[in-house]
């Protein structure tokens, strides 16, 4: 059975949030790991703009300066998106994340785009196992994989494709390349809006697989050819190229488990998860929809497994909040999460994150 520690948001006139949070990572235990000049990557969501939802900036600067309080050699991190937005390469991402108050001042330290300016910087890292069902070489952000300590600061909120978006989540679909995140997503290849193309051959130039030519002045991905690396859609300045064809919940669950064990096996690790402005669907929306459920509080472990199945059950035993999307739902299966996405299915992540040995649903709650 794993532990999780968990403290609500009451505060006194000596103790405010940022210093709960900083003696809640004290007796979780994150001074047992050596630190002592390490790399530390803090996977966080820096907020698509426009969302209010995201964790705020002092979350990470209470994280960093306990890594550094250790010796410990902390950054800031999460890799590019698949998807059109503000945060699909480095520039935009960084520029996105400083708009949201993310800056050397505000964190206490650097932030590095894990998978580089395009979303092509990555490590193949093999897995494998009796249970491994999908991937057997993960793409995972370059910085990622090259520091020596991982730790995970996840806002826990609903998620329209995985049921919630918690620790999980960040770590597996957050640290994948943007062919990592092809792969987790899709089956399929990547087509052209050729409404948007300009022939300026980026695309071209970026595959390694001779799969796209101009028939018809107009770039053309050949599906033959194509295998899906997803490295045409960073490319391209114009957003003219999308992926098609999405998994089923499930098998994107499945996958995000084992992206997550690429990410953190053989190296120490450490995981937080805030439980806080709960909004239906993910940070990477560029709004977000009222809260689903009060504030509640914030958990840590070394557990990533455990401390899902902890914040889901903390968020699953609150009451609806009026006026959010949860309260207009029938209570038809139990489940905050799926009463509003009634087609996922969060456990079948967890579930399938313990048949690897990612960790354990089991878990033992103390409260500071
Ligand atoms: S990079 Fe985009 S705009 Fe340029 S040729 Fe390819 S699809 Fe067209
Ligand atoms: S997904 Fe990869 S292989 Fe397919 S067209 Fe794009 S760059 Fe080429």
């Amino acid at each position: 059975m794993a532990q999780v520690y968990f403290t609500n948001f009451r505060t006194t006139l000596e103790e405010n949030i940022p210093a709960k949070f900083s003696r809640l990572l004290k007796e979780s235990g994150i001074e047992k790991i050596n630190w002592e000049k390490k790399f530390a990557a803090i996977k966080m969501h820096f907020g698509e703009p426009g969302n209010l939802s995201y964790l705020r900036p002092n979350y990470a600067k209470v994280l960093a300066d306990a890594i550094k309080k250790q010796g410990g050699l902390p950054f800031l991190t999460d890799c590019n998106t698949l998807y059109v937005g503000r945060r699909k390469n480095a520039l935009e991402h960084l520029g996105a994340a400083q708009e949201n108050g993310f800056n050397v001042l505000s964190t206490g330290c650097q932030i590095l785009i894990g998978d580089g300016l395009k979303g092509t910087d990555e490590v193949l890292v093999p897995l494998d196992g009796p249970n491994i069902k999908h991937i057997h070489e993960a793409k995972i952000g370059a910085a990622i994989i090259d520091a020596d300590i991982f730790v995970s600061l996840t806002h826990f909120k609903g998620h329209e494709s995985t049921g919630f978006g918690g620790t999980l989540k960040n770590i597996g679909m957050g640290c994948g390349s943007r062919a990592g995140k092809m792969e987790m997503h899709y089956s399929g290849k990547p087509e052209v809006n050729q409404d948007n193309c300009v022939a300026c051959a980026s695309c071209y130039r970026n595959c390694a697989h001779g799969a796209i030519s101009f028939p018809h002045q107009k770039a053309f991905i050949d599906t033959d050819k194509c295998v899906g690396c997803g490295r045409c859609i960073g490319s391209c300045n114009y957003d003219a190229i999308h992926p098609i064809d999405g998994n089923s919940n499930v098998i994107l669950n499945e996958r995000i488990a084992e992206y997550s064990l690429a990410v953190v096996q053989n190296r120490p690790h450490f995981h937080a998860s805030i439980i806080q402005d709960v909004s239906p669907y993910c940070d990477c929306h560029a709004e977000n929809d009222a809260p689903i459920v009060p504030n509640i509080g914030m958990l840590a472990s070394f557990d990533p497994v455990a401390l899902d199945q902890a914040s889901a059950d903390l968020v699953n035993k609150a009451s609806p909040l009026a006026n959010s999307i949860l309260s207009e739902s029938q209570d038809l299966y139990h489940d905050h999460f799926k009463n509003i996405f009634p087609e996922t299915d969060w456990t079948s992540c967890l579930n399938h994150a313990e048949a690897i040995g990612l960790g354990t649903r089991h878990y033992e709650l103390i409260e500071i």
